[in-house]
């Protein structure tokens, strides 16, 4: 039997062809791909003003930047996330506050961030774990009542809604990734949606040395910019990706559906909300009940492995990072993070698999499960 991998990107043998006439056209770097990427992306989130990254780690730092975030400011964030959302908060200078998240949406506890604004909290960075959006609304109206910046880390919600309305069509800074494991890929990249035309040149200068070249070749530097410019190369398999952005959606939800209609809820684990309206379903992610097994959740996933399937683990609480306990977190700061970063597994979910795939991953659980009741 086929080794199923909890994912793999869908890349069309016409992306793969416009890949190899990128690599012949003598141009592989950012150019005339990316600008053509930029403008489709434009188009998708509504016309907004959208510039490309060469990875959403990058993408939230320019965003961090254009916020003029830095030393002595605080960032409110949720602790149940890839640690790059954090990471760029102290690559500013300035200090990650963690709120808790719902159970329930596994996304920060909108209910809880009130308690923690301070006089220096300057923005907030939310995320969309596994592609379900934290509510927009009372966000929106938290960030306006307080002043304070957005800056979504929507790395998971590529395809995603709120209200019908496109994550990334809406809202203040939106940050997007395209790592190879997300909804959409370019390999690695990113992109920022940005408020207006104003933001543009500044972006711009962030990702590539702060150059500026006038008209006449002459060129000039005022901001100590980085390298994070994305290659034409990248942006050609984003190009042949974002018109299956919504087909991709459509089969995740399929998949979803399917594995709701095929668990076998008396094994005690914790399901996602059932959401098929809003969430992209990035990741299908169970709750395994560990205090009933006899197995921890890395002999469950050895086991999962010697069916010849893959299962992931997204994520470990950020605070409990050796990193982030010498900052001064601890244990027991964050209960509900804490529970999903032991009990969470992410299983395979990607567009390419079937729904015999899904019957077969859920039969692997209850399997072993059943075999590891004490
Ligand atoms: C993937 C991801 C990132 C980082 O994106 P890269 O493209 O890997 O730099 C940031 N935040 C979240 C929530 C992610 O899932």
């Amino acid at each position: 039997m086929a080794f199923l991998p909890f994912t793999r990107p869908s890349i069309d043998e016409e992306t793969i062809q416009g890949v190899v006439e990128v690599l012949r056209s003598g141009w592989i770097t950012s150019g005339p791909r990316v600008r053509e990427f930029e403008a489709a992306l434009s188009d998708y989130f509504g016309g907004r003003p959208v510039r490309a990254f060469n990875s959403g780690t990058a993408t939230l730092e320019v965003a961090l930047q254009l916020c003029g975030i830095g030393p002595g400011d605080e960032v409110i964030t949720t602790p149940m996330s890839w640690v790059a959302t954090a990471n760029v908060i102290l690559h500013a200078g300035a200090r990650p506050v963690f709120v808790d998240i719902d159970p329930v949406t596994r996304n920060i506890d909108l209910e809880r961030i009130e308690a923690a604004i301070t006089p220096a909290t300057r923005a907030i960075i939310p995320v969309d774990l596994a592609g379900l959006p934290a509510d927009r609304d009372r966000l929106y109206a938290i960030a306006s009542k307080h002043k304070l910046r957005v800056i979504e880390d929507a790395a998971q919600s590529m395809g995603a809604s709120w209200n019908g309305k496109k994550i990334g069509a809406f809202g203040d800074l939106v940050s997007f990734s395209f790592h190879a494991n997300k909804n959409m890929t370019t390999s690695e990249g990113g992109c920022l949606v940005l408020n207006d035309e104003s933001q543009i040149p500044l972006a711009e200068k962030l990702r590539l040395q702060g150059v500026v070249r006038a008209p006449d070749g002459t060129m000039d530097v005022d901001v100590a910019g980085g390298k994070s410019n994305l290659t034409d190369i990248a942006a050609r398999i984003g190009l042949g990706q974002l018109p299956h952005i919504g087909a991709f959606t459509e089969r995740r939800r399929e998949l979803a559906r399917h594995y709701f209609a095929c668990f076998d809820r008396t094994l005690g684990c914790g399901l996602p909300p059932e959401n098929f309206s809003d969430s992209n379903w990035h990741m299908f992610q169970i709750l395994l009940p560990l205090d009933q097994l006899n197995i921890s959740r890395g002999e469950f996933i050895e086991r999962m492995r010697q069916r010849e399937i893959g299962a992931g683990v997204h994520y470990p609480a950020i605070h409990l990072f050796t990193l982030y306990r010498g900052l001064g977190f601890r244990e027991g700061d964050f209960p509900e993070a804490e529970g999903v970063g032991r009990e969470t597994v992410t299983l395979p979910l990607f567009p390419d698999m079937s729904l015999q795939d899904v019957e077969r991953v859920c039969s692997a659980i209850r399997e072993i499960i059943e075999g590891a009741k004490k």
